[in-house]
């Protein structure tokens, strides 16, 4: 039988090699995994870290994804809608502080005033902002003529995370109607790839009802997909969802150490992507964040939305930071990026070396 070590240094790997590194334990292998990881990225993109500002638009969503807290069938959250205004704010202040990128995201509204407003924010920003920030967009799956207008109107990068590689397991948390469509979801990753932005997709670790087969499919998933950016972080539950009556789940601790393998593996398989290390790792632990950099992560999203909507937009319980306005949320992570012995890159809009390469 080959020895961790060995699976550790190939260059291909099996989904048995993958499922083999992800069930690894602290006695057994996970810092291991972990250390190689942090080899591979610092040896390919560096010791680094890019700053991507997130600002959550807006909470309002026609859909009922089951795991969600903004879900349409919550009552009990206030919806609220950002003015262009306040997010053009957020954007300059991201700009001022050197980010080179945001990220815009909402909960999936479709309609043609909803594709007009986000086009015209798009050129709203740039204009405001010298051109000189990227913007991705996160804002569910759209037409492909949305899709285009974004683009044309500045918008490079797309993130939409698949959730589950597999049509089994999306069945299970979602609704079953044609507004949660596993076929449609890869259908819109594949157009936004055609229409070349630079596309990032991601999974939930410790679903209920996921299999560790199924999360090495999610690697595979990845790669067979050639996707530029992932980001990937545990399932926490929201109380106030359907999904989180299942309590026969991985303990939360289980489920962020997995989350750190599942980085971890994904760095080593595809060394060149750009790898966010979600917020949710530090739903359950105060340095999720960073530790998600040590095993291989290069991106994090400080939180610049307003403060009086962030208590708004809880996807899952516990999202950390709440209370803090964007000035704290950027020296905090600045500092703690800083602290880790990694070099914040500022003024650097990072496109993922994946990405540069494919253009070539
Ligand atoms: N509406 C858009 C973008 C906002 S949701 C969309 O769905 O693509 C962004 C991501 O939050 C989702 O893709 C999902 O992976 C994540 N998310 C939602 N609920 C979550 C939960 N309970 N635990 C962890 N991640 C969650
Ligand atoms: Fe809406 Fe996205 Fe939440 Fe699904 S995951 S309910 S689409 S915000």
């Amino acid at each position: 039988m080959k020895q961790f070590s060995d699976i550790l240094d190939q260059r291909i790997f099996s989904k048995g090699d993958i499922c083999r590194l992800l069930v690894s334990t602290e006695t057994d292998g996970h810092q291991q995994l972990i250390d190689k990881a942090y080899d591979v990225k610092t040896s390919v993109v560096g010791k680094k870290t890019y700053l991507r500002g997130l600002i959550e638009l807006s909470n309002i969503c026609r859909k009922n994804c089951l795991y969600c807290g903004i879900r349409a069938s919550n009552k009990l959250i206030t919806r609220f809608h950002a003015s262009d205004d306040e997010v053009i704010r957020m954007a300059v202040f991201a700009w001022k502080n050197n980010y080179s990128s945001i990220v815009l995201q909402t909960g999936e509204v479709m309609s043609s005033a909803f594709s007009s407003k986000i086009e015209s924010l798009i050129l709203k920003i740039h204009k405001e902002t010298n051109q000189e920030l990227r913007i991705t967009l996160s804002c569910g799956e759209q037409t492909d003529d949305t899709y285009n207008r974004w683009f044309n109107a500045g918008a490079k990068r797309y993130l939409l995370r698949i959730e589950t590689s597999s049509g089994e397991l999306y069945k299970k948390i979602h609704p079953d109607d044609s507004l949660h469509s596993f076929d449609n979801r890869l259908k819109c990753l594949h157009s936004l790839k055609n229409i070349g932005y630079q596309v990032g997709s991601g999974v939930m670790i410790g679903l209920p009802f996921q299999t560790i087969e199924q999360l090495a499919d999610d690697i595979i998933f990845f790669k067979e997909f050639d996707i530029d950016m992932v980001g990937m972080g545990p399932y926490v539950t929201h109380e106030q969802t359907p999904l989180s009556e299942i309590r026969d789940l991985l303990p939360l601790q289980e489920r962020y150490n997995l989350s750190l393998r599942m980085i971890a593996v994904l760095r080593i398989v595809m060394p060149e992507i750009n790898i966010a290390s979600a917020t949710a790792l530090q739903a359950i632990e105060p340095k999720g964040r960073i530790e998600g950099l040590r095993a291989g992560a290069n991106v994090i999203m400080p939180n610049l939305t307003p403060a009086d909507y962030k208590k708004y937009y809880q996807l899952y319980d516990n999202k950390p930071c709440l209370g803090d306005t964007a000035i704290v949320c950027n020296a905090c992570i600045s500092g703690q990026i800083q602290y880790f012995g990694e070099e914040v890159a500022y003024g650097q809009q990072g496109d993922s070396i994946h990405y540069i390469r494919k253009q070539k």
